[in-house]
């Protein structure tokens, strides 16, 4: 019996065993389909960044944003920050997560972007479908039963998007360390249309 054979739904064991590499669910590419002529992934990565830097040229920019924004976002996969917002290089600090949640880190990133590198406003967002749906805090239960260590982070899972939405918003306005909390907008990205819908804060 693993620690996570106890009371969870099946997407929950996925997303947990997928975490934790006890399973490879379908949806992993395997090592060979994972394997690019004869490299792996990396090196598939590498090679692309050969041919980016050949027809690159240096835009001579500092590394303030352009548009003096930092972008907090989920990491997810569908979400493509700079085409869906039609920025460009150079204009905004993109910070992200597992949900797009602000967490310590979050904040310290922003402190950062706005102490040091001039942003002013911040945009937040989650979208439709996020993994962090599928996760409950049991995971972190789970984490210390199978490894013996209890991860000082919280898993910050969500039930509720717009919700958690809401809340990151409450945490920026409210952190002591940023110069900047009057432009806080926080959105849903619907990953099915490609369009954003704003939160009201309240
Ligand atoms: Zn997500």
């Amino acid at each position: 019996m693993t620690a996570f054979s106890h009371s969870h739904a099946a997407t929950d064991s996925q997303v947990t065993s997928n975490v934790m590499g006890m399973t490879t669910p379908a949806s992993v590419p395997t090592e060979s389909e994972g394997a690019i002529r004869g490299g792996t992934v990396t090196d598939r990565l590498v090679e692309a960044n050969e041919r980016y830097a050949a027809a690159f040229t240096d835009p001579g920019m500092d590394a303030r944003p352009v548009l003096h924004v930092a972008v907090v976002a989920c990491m997810d996969a569908r979400l493509d920050l700079h085409q869906a917002l039609g920025l460009e290089l150079g204009d905004c600090h993109t910070i992200r997560n597992a949900g797009g949640v602000v967490t310590d880190d979050v904040i310290r990133s922003l402190t950062i972007s706005q102490r040091a590198l001039g942003t002013r406003s911040v945009v937040l967002i989650h979208h439709t479908g996020c993994g962090m749906e599928a996760v409950t805090e049991d995971f972190r239960h789970d984490l210390e039963m199978e490894v013996g260590q209890r991860p000082a982070w919280a898993v910050e899972a969500f039930r509720d998007v717009e919700q958690d939405v809401r809340q990151s918003m409450q945490r920026v306005r409210t952190s002591p360390f940023l110069l900047h909390t009057d432009d806080v907008r926080g959105f849903v990205f619907d990953v099915k249309t490609g369009l954003l819908r704003e939160i009201d804060p309240e």
